[in-house]
């Protein structure tokens, strides 16, 4: 009996169904290609933050503490941050 009272007529079905078949399909991968998008955007963010990273000098230089009370005492500030890239104090702490 509910059944019958929620179904709609045959009539209004056959004429909504070309219209909303396709429009959901529409939707649908619409929405898988978003989501795929943004993992994309994702990764590539991702990416290019993990480059602009792993220019930070400070952890080979040898002015370098690894002390989080005083990072560097040349450049506390910038020390660990992307303003120590290209830094002109950085010396090597590999080379001795
Ligand atoms: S001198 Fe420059 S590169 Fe070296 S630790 Fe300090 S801020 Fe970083």
């Amino acid at each position: 009996m509910v059944l019958q009272l929620m179904a709609l007529p045959v009539w209004l079905v056959s004429l909504v169904q070309p219209v909303l078949v396709p429009f959901c399909f529409v939707v649908a991968w619409s929405m898988v290609g978003l989501i795929l998008w943004n993992l994309v955007l994702t990764v590539r963010d991702g990416v290019g933050r993990a480059a602009v990273m792993h220019k930070i000098p400070c952890a080979e230089c040898r002015y370098f503490t690894n002390d989080h009370r005083l990072k560097c005492p040349i450049h506390p500030k910038i020390a660990l941050t992307e303003s120590a890239i290209d830094c002109p104090d950085f010396e090597d702490s590999r080379l001795g």
